[in-house]
């Protein structure tokens, strides 16, 4: 048997027809029509007012956080539980992150980790100028909750939707809720275009002024004008062809997803040493990534006995406060006694989940698991 991947790119076929378009026309070159089509067709699909394509996510979120004026020295608070990806970007802008600890039910920012240090920085008059969620492994935060938080104090929100493009909350695609939203669409992604992100957002002047900043902040004129600091952050006509055929077939990769993580749930349906991350009440899970927690196993030992039998595992993200790239950083649990992070690092593993998984190979995971989780 071949070896099973966590997850790899899964072409649809008709990427090549966009990127022969492309070279056909010669808009090889940064920006282009499929540029154009892509944002619009992202735009639709999410119902956001407009987005803007960008060369990574990690650049999405850099330029949310240059469009919210972030200064440095300004605090964002930023979960703890997510990919450093999350929070690079807030240090490119000479900011401090604080960390925000995950509440158990979506694994995402806890709402009451993050009402105390909302209290605690509005009384110390050093309130965050931002605030990033992440909706992880496709499922999203509790958002009523959050967004209640932020606007008492005013505190714009940038959801970090990178891993749940299609995903929704209350009927709405994550990623269109807060003041911005960004996605991924590295190979890692439900839908790639072997690298590149959108912003996205409901004020369109916003918008604009991204893809503004994303181009070098090249001002209208017949010559070279620039008064700003700008960026090389565009995502080049050639990807934005991969991105159109890619976005085509989402629905059907999520259709998939989802059908894995229901398979493996199914077959650990009466077996308590493994757990699922149940779908939150009025939310929509993409599936990315199955994810389980194992109540005795040590997830480091399972990845390793799973490797074994050329099943490639991952354990789930370890906590930024957890990171030495973060040792000082002020940190915010949801409970005096421990940090929930803390118990989904030391507990989960991401499965096998790319949609070229067959039912067989499915099988087989789950027969390996049962066997090494005994
Ligand atoms: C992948 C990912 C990113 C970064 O996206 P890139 O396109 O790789 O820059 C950011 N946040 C999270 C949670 C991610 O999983």
């Amino acid at each position: 048997m071949n070896k099973i991947p966590l997850a790899v790119p899964h072409m649809s076929g008709e990427e090549q027809k966009y990127i022969q378009q492309a070279f056909d026309t010669n808009w090889i070159a940064p920006l282009g029509p499929h540029v154009n089509q892509f944002e619009a067709n992202l735009a639709m699909y999410t119902g956001a007012a407009d987005v803007a394509v960008t060369n990574s996510g990690t650049s999405a979120i850099h330029l949310a956080l240059t469009l919210l004026n972030i200064q440095s020295g300004d605090t964002v608070f930023c979960s703890t539980f997510t990919f450093v990806a999350s929070i690079n970007p807030v240090l490119y802008m000479g900011a401090v992150p604080v960390f925000i600890d995950s509440e158990t039910d979506t694994w995402g920012m806890s709402p009451i980790a993050l009402s105390k240090a909302l209290k605690d920085a509005a009384s110390k008059n050093k309130l965050p100028k931002a605030i990033i969620v992440v909706h992880l492994y496709g499922q999203s935060c509790k958002m009523d909750e959050i967004m209640a938080l932020a606007n008492r104090y005013d505190v714009p929100v940038i959801e970090d939707a990178a891993e749940s493009l299609g995903s929704t909350y209350k009927g709405r695609k994550l990623g269109t809720i807060g003041t911005f939203g960004i996605y991924s669409f590295n190979g890692n992604k439900i839908i790639t275009t072997s690298g590149g992100g959108a912003l996205v957002s409901n004020d369109v002047s916003q918008i604009e002024k991204a893809r503004y900043l994303s181009s070098q902040a090249k001002e209208e004129a017949p010559y070279y004008s620039h008064s700003e600091v700008g960026f090389n952050y565009r995502l080049s006509n050639v990807l934005a062809g991969i991105g159109i055929a890619q976005l085509e077939v989402l629905e059907e990769r999520i259709a998939k997803k989802r059908a894995i993580f229901e398979a493996y749930e199914a077959a650990f349906e009466n077996n308590s040493k493994i757990c699922f991350l149940s779908e939150w009440q009025e939310t929509f899970n993409n599936r990315w990534l199955t994810t389980v927690l194992f109540e005795k196993n040590s997830p480091e030992k399972m990845m390793q006995q799973l490797a074994e039998r050329g099943i490639e595992s991952r354990r789930l993200w370890k906590p930024m406060h957890r990171q030495p790239l973060f040792q000082d950083v002020a940190y915010y649990s949801e409970n005096r006694e421990g940090s929930n992070a803390d118990i989904l690092f030391k507990k989960g593993l991401c499965l096998p989940s790319g949609t070229q998984l067959t039912d067989k190979k499915i099988d087989y995971v789950c027969k390996v698991l049962r066997e090494i989780s005994k």
